[in-house]
């Protein structure tokens, strides 16, 4: 999978360097191209911003470095990528639009700063390739650097062969499947006591009939504990067996 990133704040990506996806570059699975976005300002002071029209505080991004930046990027690869904008007007960033990322062959992120980049940017893309307006949550970042940290782990750690493990993400809270509006349950390992506290009996069982059912009715209790709204929205069905009052 091919990345693009286009910031003003190249430097905030290093991360990208470390870790799973660090790794995942070194081995050629991930391709991440850091672009600074002051290389296509022109002026001696390479701005990128300017005053909105209409008044109001803050800056705005500038459409011509944006539109430059993106055009030489487009041509420079083959196919058309997925343009992801971050911004917290955007549909909300969640595991099943993550799945559907790692799926693309080529995403280009485009982290703002300011009031965010000149509407005319968005619709311009919009109207050659995919391109999806993304939040993280419902808060205000001063960039859109950590939210594209945020979003390539969670696609990097879905990409084949990222993870050492491929079942491990086939577990996660909000993995696709028959506990995807559960929450994963609490995990332990050895010692098998430690301070004071055990282990739940049932996971030194080895019956995974039994150590599978636990899972689930302890998934269940945590969501319902901590996002019932999960619950709410789910199939009844899928929870057929559960109480809520437990
Ligand atoms: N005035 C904008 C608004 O209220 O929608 C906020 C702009 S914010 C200060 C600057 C940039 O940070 C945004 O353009 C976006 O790139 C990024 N950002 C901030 N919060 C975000 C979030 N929750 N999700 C994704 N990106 C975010």
């Amino acid at each position: 999978m091919r990345l693009d990133v286009v910031t003003i704040f190249p430097e905030y990506l290093e991360p990208l360097n470390v870790s799973l996806v660090g790794k995942a570059r070194a081995r050629g699975q991930l391709d991440v191209r850091i672009h600074d976005l002051r290389e296509w300002a022109h002026d001696k002071h390479n701005t990128v911003d300017d005053t909105p029209y209409g008044g109001g505080p803050g800056m705005v991004m500038k459409p011509e470095p944006w539109g430059e930046a993106l055009d030489e990027i487009l041509a420079s690869g083959e196919g058309e990528p997925v343009i992801v904008v971050p911004t917290p007007s955007g549909a909300p960033f969640t595991q099943q639009l993550a799945v559907e990322l790692s799926a693309k062959p080529w995403l280009v992120f485009t982290p703002a700063r300011y009031e965010g980049i000149d509407r005319r940017v968005i619709e311009e893309y919009g109207d050659r390739v995919d391109v999806r307006e993304v939040s993280i949550g419902d808060y205000v970042l001063a960039g859109g650097e950590a939210p594209v940290l945020v979003m390539v782990e969670a696609v990097a750690r879905l990409l084949p062969g990222v993870l050492g493990n491929a079942a491990s993400h086939q577990d996660d809270s909000f993995a696709p499947g028959e506990m995807a509006d559960l929450l994963e349950g609490p995990v332990y390992t050895k010692p098998p006591e430690w301070r004071g506290r055990g282990i739940p009996e049932v996971l030194l069982s080895g019956h995974h009939g039994k150590i599978a059912r636990w899972r689930r009715d302890e998934a269940f209790r945590r969501t319902d504990r901590n996002r019932p709204d999960l619950i709410e929205r789910a199939d009844p069905a899928a929870f057929g067996k559960h109480d809520r009052a437990m």
